[in-house]
């Protein structure tokens, strides 16, 4: 099944950033009742008997009540907006109730799974484990930083003999805002977080396929790293604005995740066969892991009981794949600290 191997790990780095679940219509939005249940409540404010302070507009689109500031435009759309998005909330809320009494499972709407607010958070869990990735990603971090400065011995120019240690700091931090910004973004989406989450993706997926290909083809020397990672840069730049400021596009950015995804798989794969690294088994975990998250993916399931979805999974076998990655790291810089130094005595 080794062949296989690749594709799993295609899938698990493309599900990082390229399942943006976009907002087109689902089987829960497109019901007639539901969209009733919008509408009276985004005229009355009220879905059963909860009723939203911040809906009470009349049917020209402006407040009853309120002081003369409460009518500024801004303002005004702020709240029309979260008036939204409470009424749709509750509406998913009041007919998923009347579905389940009549034993149907549960739906999608606006391209989500219906999931149960937790002091206003809209995926708690996908949160917490979005949190745990980032310590792990720190704990991994923190650890290569004490291992390479502190433990293994260095130049005496002072620099480290393992001549990636640059690169793995970027990588840390590149992936430390990545999941930085999937907490914000499951606690709370709409579209500038969906950007910045998306955006943080993409830069750190972009950034592990150039180290990908300097660490295999071991390029050390200044100008054939500029030369990797110029246009690499110039590519993710451009492709990071036009999803920013032109159009986020689903379809075109699940495209360059997949291509960004398939070639580092590839060089790392191939690098692990040949090269017979030390700690090529942690590299060969990461990937048959990765191979379960992608079946996460493709069956994508409700959330257990209104908490626990598909994706959320998925965020919480990234940990212990981190921890592995980040001790893969370690051996690498431990190896090749220890080969540099054998030849220099
Ligand atoms: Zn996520």
């Amino acid at each position: 099944m080794n062949w296989m191997a690749p594709f799993h790990w295609v899938f698990f780095l493309t599900t990082l950033c390229c399942f943006l679940r976009g907002l087109n219509a689902s089987d829960g939005d497109a019901d007639p009742l539901y969209k009733s249940c919008v509408d009276r409540c985004e005229n009355t404010g009220c879905v059963g008997t909860r009723c939203f302070h911040h809906c009470k507009f009349s049917s020209d689109g402006k407040p009853i009540d309120g002081p003369w500031y409460m009518h500024e435009p801004l303002y005004l759309r702020w709240k029309q907006w979260d008036c939204r998005t409470d009424c749709r909330y509750y509406c998913m809320l009041s007919r998923e109730e009347e579905r389940m009494k009549l034993g149907d499972k549960p739906v999608k709407y606006h391209g989500k799974w219906p999931f149960q607010r937790v002091y206003g958070i809209q995926e708690p869990v996908a949160v917490a484990l979005s949190a745990l990735n980032l310590a792990v990603q720190f704990h991994g971090w923190v650890s290569f930083f004490i291992l390479v400065y502190y433990k293994l011995p260095l130049r005496p120019n002072k620099k480290t003999y393992y001549e990636f240690t640059g690169l793995w700091h970027i990588y840390g931090i590149l992936s430390m805002n990545s999941w930085f910004w999937s907490a914000v973004f499951h606690s709370r989406d709409v579209e500038l977080t969906e950007k910045l989450d998306c955006s943080s993706a993409v830069a750190l997926l972009g950034f592990t396929l150039i180290l990908a290909i300097l660490r295999a083809f071991n390029l050390r020397d200044e100008p054939s790293r500029v030369m990797v990672a110029a246009p690499l840069m110039a590519f993710l730049t451009t492709h990071i604005l036009f999803l920013n400021f032109y159009q986020l596009n689903y379809g075109w950015n699940m495209k360059v995740c997949l291509a960004l995804a398939v070639s580092q798989l590839l060089i790392w794969a191939i690098w692990a066969g040949i090269c017979h690294h030390p700690a090529r088994l942690k590299l060969w975990v990461v990937v048959v892991g990765g191979g379960l998250a992608m079946l996460l993916e493709i069956y994508d399931f409700p959330p257990y009981m209104g908490y626990v979805d598909a994706h959320a999974l998925w965020h919480a076998i990234t940990i212990p794949l981190s921890y592995l990655w980040w001790s893969f790291i370690r051996d690498d810089a431990e190896f090749t600290t220890t080969s540099l130094t054998k030849k220099v005595k």
